[in-house]
This record gives structure tokens, sequence and C-alpha cells, in this order.
């Protein structure tokens, strides 16, 4: 099995479940990330880095409303390991980041937190809430925090259940462009 045809399985797999208490599954979400990104013109390497930004939710074993119970499934950790195997920091590190870049929007704009809806507002408290100026500091000293950023407001905006978006097929063009080890996976 290829790269590509393992991730399109775990989105057949694991994406229906819903997005941690938004109107969407897993996968409208992270098909309206990717279409987000694509309606910027960000380019093959973001536009993926947004289709599989949510992937660690694709591969943990939480329930969807895990964070409803006090549990933070560090999912952005977990999608960072698996996504290291076949692609570049490029996109590995906007989505190992993406998390960390809600929890700096939220210090850095003061009017960033009120957009937020109420389950990302939940779960940012369980991410250790908005960022020290310490924190900040660290943070933009990540190569890749302006891409992670990005990445976020993409992340931010696709909870919309009315929105439509192309298939997964349409991003394989933009997967297989960017994937630096196209091993077979078992
Ligand atoms: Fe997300």
């Amino acid at each position: 099995m290829t790269v590509i045809d393992k991730i399109f399985m775990l989105f057949d797999q694991h994406g229906s479940q819903t997005y941690l208490g938004e109107s969407v599954s897993l996968t409208q979400h992270m098909l309206q990330s990717a279409q987000a990104a694509e309606r910027e013109s960000a380019g093959s390497v973001l536009i993926a880095a947004a289709l599989l930004h949510d992937i660690g939710h694709l591969l943990h074993d939480h329930d969807e409303d895990c964070a409803q119970r006090g549990i933070d499934s560090q999912h952005e950790d977990l999608a960072g390991i698996w996504l290291e195997t076949h692609f570049a920091a490029n996109v590995t590190e906007p989505v190992r980041l993406h998390v960390s870049a809600k929890r700096y929007l939220c210090t850095v704009e003061p009017d960033y937190m009120n957009e937020l809806s109420s389950a990302s507002i939940h779960s940012l408290n369980l991410q250790g809430g908005p960022m020290s100026s310490e924190e900040v500091k660290d943070f933009e000293s990540h190569t890749y925090f302006r891409e992670a950023v990005r990445l976020r407001r993409w992340d931010d905006l696709a909870k919309d259940p009315e929105v439509q978006t192309p298939p997964l097929e349409h991003y394989r063009p933009h997967l297989a462009s960017v994937l630096c080890k196209p091993d077979n996976v078992s």
C-alpha cells in the first residue's frame, strides 16, 4: 500500500467521527482546511499540511469526546511523529505547532480568543491556555511558526457544516508532490 493510500484509509476508517464538539466530521474539517489553504494559493506544502493537520485524531485511541472529559489527546505530537516518516519539516512542523499557534494567537491578538468556538476554548484550557511572554518568544523562534499560524487560521474556519469541498482524491497530487519518502507502508 502506498503512503497516500494508507492516509486515505485512515480517513475512511476514522474520519466520520465528529470533530471535537463541532458540527462537522473530522474528514469534513480537514478537507475544509485544505480548501481554505488552496483558495489562498498557499502551495502544495501547506495544502498538504492543512489536509493532514488533525491526522493525530485519526490515529489515537481516545473517544471523540475525550476533551469534554478533560483529556488532551496530544494529537499534534502524534501527527508529527507519524508524518515525519514520510514528509519533511515544512509539512510536519506547521502540523506539530498548530495547537501552540492557537495558544500564541490568544496572547498576541486579544480579539482572537473571542472568535474561537466554545469547544476550541475548552480544549485551549486543556492545552495550557494563552502563552506567557516567554512562550511567545520561544514560539517565534521556530522556523515554521508563521506557517503554523496560517494553518491555524484555516483550521479555525473549517467548521461549517454547509461548506462543500472537493473529495480527498483532489488532494492526491498535492500530497504526492511533497512526499519525500514515498516508501510503501504495511
Ligand atoms: Fe483542526
